[in-house]
């Protein structure tokens, strides 16, 4: 693990060695497709990444090379995640970081889940 997925792939990446158990998460769901886990540096009282146990650099290389059971399982291990962070009621924000221009920093896909406060506008203005 993680297996399959891009050509592209780097396998040193910090949560391709997440997936591996060579460094620490603090776990908040995991399923044959995903794994959630708090961020490091959280940017709200709630801030969880999904991530997928496949080899996947992006939103974009997982939506064109993953099967269809890989997405729909991965999305609904987010949904899962969510819910079990208690974010319903409230709501919550997800997002993914694409390439540069979104200063991805990490090259295996994930989405970020926001929650615990109001999120303030979707974007801030530059
Ligand atoms: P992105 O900029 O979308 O690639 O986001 C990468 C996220 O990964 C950042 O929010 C980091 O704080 C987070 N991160 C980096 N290393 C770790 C780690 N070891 N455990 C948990 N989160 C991490």
């Amino acid at each position: 693990m993680p297996t399959g997925g891009s050509d592209h792939y780097d396998d040193q990446n910090v949560f391709a060695r997440i997936l591996r158990g060579e460094i620490p998460c603090k776990k908040v769901y995991e399923d044959e497709f995903a794994l959630a886990f708090h961020d490091i540096n959280p940017q709200a009282p709630v801030h969880v990444l999904v991530i997928p146990k496949g080899r996947y650099i992006s939103f974009a290389d997982f939506t064109q090379q993953a099967s269809e059971k890989e997405i729909a399982g991965f999305f609904r291990a987010a949904g899962a995640a969510a819910k079990a962070l208690g974010l319903e009621p409230d709501g919550y924000r997800i997002l993914s970081n694409v390439g540069h221009h979104a200063h991805q920093e990490v090259p295996h896909f994930h989405l970020h889940i926001f929650g615990g406060r109001p999120l303030g506008p979707m974007l801030a203005r530059r």
